[in-house]
């Protein structure tokens, strides 16, 4: 709750059961996102013990799923899957352009909606 602006990540400490890297995936994350100063919210959950009901109250959510295949989220729904090797960059062009959505007044953040929004 200390950061004001840009993106507020929601992430498990990861343990054996992750389906991806998740330390490493949200440094990566954090750092491609800093640019985004909307206030909204991502969530990286290494598998469905926690991530299905983290990403219900996030703008982006991922979850580690079996074989590199994993699900992704938008405004709390299941929406489709994304693969080990473009996840990072798929993330991150869904986190811009539900940032713009935001900014231009066509969506609103979950964060906002939950009463979670700095
Ligand atoms: S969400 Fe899954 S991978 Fe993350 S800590 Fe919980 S059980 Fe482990």
């Amino acid at each position: 709750g200390l950061r004001t602006r840009g993106v507020r990540v929601v992430s498990c400490p990861s343990c054996a059961r992750q389906g991806f890297d998740v330390i490493r995936t949200v440094q990566k994350l954090e750092d491609a996102l800093g640019h985004i100063k909307t206030p909204m919210s991502l969530s990286v959950l290494g598998c469905v013990v926690n991530g299905p009901g983290e990403a219900r109250e996030t703008d982006i959510g991922i979850t580690g799923g079996g074989n590199g295949k994993h699900m992704v989220y938008l405004s709390g729904i299941t929406d489709h899957h994304v693969e080990d090797d473009d996840m990072v960059s798929h993330i991150v062009r869904l986190v811009e352009a539900k940032a713009a959505e935001i900014d231009a007044g066509a969506s609103v953040s979950m964060d906002t909606l939950h009463g979670k929004a700095a």
